[in-house]
């Protein structure tokens, strides 16, 4: 779909040309004078202008670089034809960046579709410089984006926990990643109590799901990113609701996320060691199912009263981190879509982020400001822990109110976080997925970014 240019010259060139509206570029500059084109004329992130006889290509496409990087470039593959990218027009977004949003911007969600064909479209680009590494670097962070958006996307019926452990073996054909799945009598030795009663009402076998990143054997530094992977969430018998439980395919967006963000970190062999985990099943009812009032212990020890079976994530996520400190993560990220209460706050402008470390989570919102993944920090503090407090157990899987979901949650999973090692937890319940656009991918590129020193 890509393609280099060697040669370009403006009184030849037939191809739809792609510049910025950049005025400060000799190129931008002639070619809006030739078209007789202010810069205030310009209004979309995307403007198809015809040349009307005055260059020899019929098309000139301008793109304003402030909003490309949130809007994105979708309109450029609705076009339906070849065009050519001139890249020395470009100042503001960097060319790793823009060969991410392109590649980013022609996924489609269509498996399904009778018309799947995808796009023919040829991307031409030119440069005066060499940007292969950035170029490269670029597609394979858009590619591994729409990887998470299209794990997300799948139905249940096409992605449970075996078939999620199919696609994470795949994975293990890049350069010093592995991968080493548990299943439910390997998850039974370890105790996991808390990740095997969510399904228990299910008849597909759970997994435990551990990829290893090796990229710095020098350190003993292991960070552990935890997604996530409930494959479909009914609620179990706390059920959710006719309007509440369309779209609950992706309850698994946390593993796809960082299945996405490990691919990246591979691929471009950053200097660390990363631990993926994923305890991935579906909760639904069914005979074997778990109610409320249900002690669950977890593999910490921790006993959990259920006071919600649909407060289901926090459970598989516990034995997770669990597992994830066990196989000597220091440093801990969980992203997970957990609670309706983080998109009554926040919406689906802003993820939830929890920390016991404030550096920590602050060199976290310094690259989301960069990438554009809103984040948006939310507190753990003593009033939200009490609510934890259990008559019957080590503490309970909800609050029995209703307030401060998000960081009653948050707090629950602090308890499974041993040794004050730092620790953040993302909630991406508002911001995974969208009814209309499907899944957003949003994050793949903030945590692959963090390795990227
Ligand atoms: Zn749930």
């Amino acid at each position: 779909m890509f393609k280099k240019q060697a040669e370009f010259n403006l009184e030849l060139e037939k191809k739809t040309c792609v510049i910025t509206s950049n005025t400060d570029q000799e190129l931008v500059k002639t070619i809006l004078e030739k078209l007789n084109i202010q810069k205030s004329d310009l209004e979309a992130e995307v403007e198809i202008i015809h040349t009307l006889g005055k260059l020899a290509m019929k098309k000139v496409i301008i793109l304003d670089e402030d909003k490309i990087l949130e809007k994105g470039l979708s309109k450029l593959f609705d076009l339906k034809e070849d065009v050519l990218i001139l890249l020395d027009t470009f100042s503001k977004v960097e060319i790793k960046e823009l060969f991410t949003i392109l590649v980013e911007s022609s996924y489609r969600f269509n498996t399904f579709k009778a018309n799947n064909a995808q796009s023919e479209v040829n991307l031409y680009y030119y440069s005066d410089n060499d940007f292969a590494a950035q170029i490269n670097a670029g597609m394979i962070y858009g590619e591994a984006v729409n990887h998470t958006k299209q794990l997300v996307n799948l139905p249940y019926n096409y992605l449970n926990a075996k078939k999620l452990t199919e696609y994470a073996k795949e994975l293990e054909t890049i350069d010093n990643l592995s991968v080493k799945v548990y299943g439910k009598v390997e998850c039974e030795a370890m105790n996991m109590g808390a990740f095997l009663g969510v399904n228990k009402g299910s008849k597909d076998e759970p997994q435990l799901i551990h990829l290893r990143y090796t990229g710095n054997k020098e350190s003993k530094e292991i960070v552990g990113l935890i997604g996530k992977g409930v494959m479909f969430d009914t609620g179990g018998y706390s059920l959710k609701t006719g309007t509440g439980m369309p779209t609950m395919k992706c309850d698994m967006a946390g593993a796809a996320t960082v299945l996405g963000a490990i691919e990246i970190i591979a691929k471009l062999k950053y200097p660390h060691n990363v631990d993926v985990i994923i305890a991935a099943t579906d909760n639904r009812i069914g005979d074997d199912a778990i109610v409320p009032d249900d002690i669950l212990t977890a593999a910490n020890g921790l006993t959990i009263e259920i006071l919600s079976t649909d407060a289901e994530g926090r459970l598989t996520l516990a034995d997770a981190l669990w597992f994830a400190q066990k196989e000597g993560a220091t440093k801990l990220i969980d992203i997970a879509t957990l609670t309706g209460a983080v998109v009554g706050a926040l919406g689906k402008e802003y993820t939830g982020a929890f920390t016991n470390n404030q550096d920590f989570v602050n060199e976290l919102l310094a690259l989301s400001e960069k990438t554009k993944e809103k984040l948006w920090q939310m507190p753990i503090s003593e009033g939200y822990r009490k609510e934890l407090k259990s008559f019957s157990a080590d503490l309970k899987n909800s609050s029995s109110t209703r307030l401060a979901g998000a960081s009653v949650a948050a707090a629950f999973l602090e308890k499974f976080v041993e040794n004050n090692n730092p620790w953040i937890h993302l909630d991406i319940a508002g911001t995974a997925f969208d009814e209309k656009k499907g899944g957003s991918g949003i994050l793949v590129k903030t945590l692959a970014e963090y390795f990227n020193k």
